[in-house]
């Protein structure tokens, strides 16, 4: 089979061409695994290197980010944008702060954002950024300078038709408040420029759930196929933040229960379920105690808490993994399959080794790759640009409607490019295929650019 060459003869390539950014060559062979056997009998792709083209970025910026810590001492961090491709819209995706960013990993995670915003059906080009400064321990005040810092350089690269940022780990309400603040102190503008924002200043109601309910949304959609639904489902779900939250909030309303939640320090499992109260106790531990996780058991002793483990050697139905990237390999999804784990939805962007995704396919449990999973969060920060360019804003039912149907597209989208059989759909293959076209053709009719 020629593309078996071509892929291998890619990939050797990209390696060489981006040396030590292993992320960045993971989400790409994800990708494109699937696309080189799509394109083989497609020669207007393959002789237009559109593939070629999609992964090397169109361009990434990196700065200098000083500032001043409580102390008085100068500090000094990275900053980054990586701007993968604006063929169907403008760069679209989020910041990450955290000590771990570096360009591997948000050039893994703009290449991914391309082909999720395309599945959106939203126009919207695939960006990502951050630094690799902790918030973690920070004051308020230092979060604060560090964040204005940053967009007094980042602001020349972003713009309401150019480039939109939104949050992602370590980046929430408040430090968009704090950068759109900035943004707008500098330029004396005031536009849509990031979204996530407070509903005072130009947010979209739903933003903040959207990401978690839509990885429950799709799985729900998995498990429609088999006549299945989430009541009575134990589910596992990883991370303590924005996504593994509202994800949970979700399933508590579709009458599954909630066991596990986690975050670096380990995880939690609660037998009796973690439900909407004790749901609202975490949401104040996080974030505004910014609290550990460990916490919980104190409040409600019945939970265990297990140190420096990941939540993935339980017994559930259904496995959420929201928190970041390679959080579940090749043993936690043995693990996953042996205790009857019937179905896996990615909250977070690649969660799942290629050889955990391997393994899930090999056993036809139902899978949703992150790309289709957690699109949820940046199709409802495309309608945020939406209200904020008409002036208006949209009312919980109408946005509620509107993600939920987003939600279904893509399913639907996946089951038409990945159905292999009446009894399996390879949801990896779906999300791949249907979100390469539209992009391609995008990038065709341009010439080339
Ligand atoms: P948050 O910062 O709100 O939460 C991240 C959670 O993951 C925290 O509980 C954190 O624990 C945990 N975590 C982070 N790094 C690690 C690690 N190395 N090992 C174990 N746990 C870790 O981020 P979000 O919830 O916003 O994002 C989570 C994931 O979802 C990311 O992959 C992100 O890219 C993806 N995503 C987010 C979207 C959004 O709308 N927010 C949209 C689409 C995807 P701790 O506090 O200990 O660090």
């Amino acid at each position: 089979m020629a593309w078996k060459d071509d892929l291998d003869q890619f990939m050797t390539g990209l390696i060489r061409r981006n040396p030590g950014e292993p992320e960045f060559h993971q989400a790409v062979y994800e990708v494109v695994a699937n696309l080189f056997p799509y394109i083989d009998d497609k020669p207007i792709y393959k002789d237009a290197q559109i593939i070629e083209r999609l992964s090397e970025p169109d361009r990434i910026i990196s700065f200098r980010v000083v500032w001043e810590d409580d102390e008085g001492h100068v500090r000094v961090n990275r900053g980054w944008r990586v701007q993968n491709n604006n063929a169907i819209g403008p760069y679209k995706g989020g910041l990450r702060f955290h000590p771990s960013v570096n360009q591997s990993i948000l050039k893994f995670l703009a290449f991914e954002q391309t082909f999720k915003n395309s599945l959106t059906s939203l126009p919207m080009g695939g960006g990502k950024g951050g630094a690799n400064f902790n918030p973690k321990g920070k004051s308020d005040g230092e979060v604060m300078r560090f964040c204005q810092s940053y967009m007094t350089e980042l602001r020349h690269y972003i713009g309401p038709n150019m480039d939109i940022p939104a949050g992602d780990i370590g980046v929430g309400a408040r430090e968009i408040g704090y950068m759109f603040g900035q943004y707008k102190r500098l330029t004396k503008e005031f536009t849509g420029v990031l979204t996530g924002k407070g509903m005072e200043f130009g947010g979209s109601l739903i933003r903040v759930e959207a990401t978690g309910y839509g990885t429950v949304y799709m799985m729900n959609n998995m498990l429609k196929t088999n006549k299945d639904t989430f009541e009575g489902k134990r589910v596992a779900i990883s991370g303590s933040g924005n996504v593994a939250i509202y994800a949970a909030e979700k399933v508590n309303q579709l009458g599954g229960t909630v066991v596990t939640l986690s975050d670096s320090s380990g995880f939690i499992y609660d037998a009796d379920g973690i439900d909407s109260s004790k749901l609202d106790y975490i949401k104040d531990l996080k974030t505004v105690q910014r609290g550990r996780i460990s916490k919980y058991v104190e409040q409600y002793p019945n939970a265990k808490f297990y140190a420096d483990k990941r939540p993935w050697s339980v017994s559930c139905d259904i496995a959420l993994p929201c928190a970041t990237q390679n959080e579940l390999d090749h043993d936690d999804a043995r693990e996953l399959l042996k205790n009857g784990c019937i179905g896996v939805s990615e909250g977070a962007n690649m969660p799942s080794s290629l050889e955990a995704i391997k393994l899930f396919q090999e056993h036809k449990i139902l899978f949703a790759p992150s790309k289709a999973a957690n699109a949820g969060g940046v199709a409802v920060s495309g309608l945020e640009m939406s209200q904020n360019s008409a002036r208006i804003s949209w009312t919980e039912k109408e946005l509620q409607r509107l993600l939920e149907d987003i939600m279904s597209r893509i399913h639907d989208q996946c089951e038409a490019y990945g159905r292999e059989s009446d009894t399996y759909v390879d949801y990896v293959k779906g999300a791949n295929i249907a979100g390469f076209i539209k992009v391609a053709d995008a990038m065709l009719a341009y010439g080339a650019i």
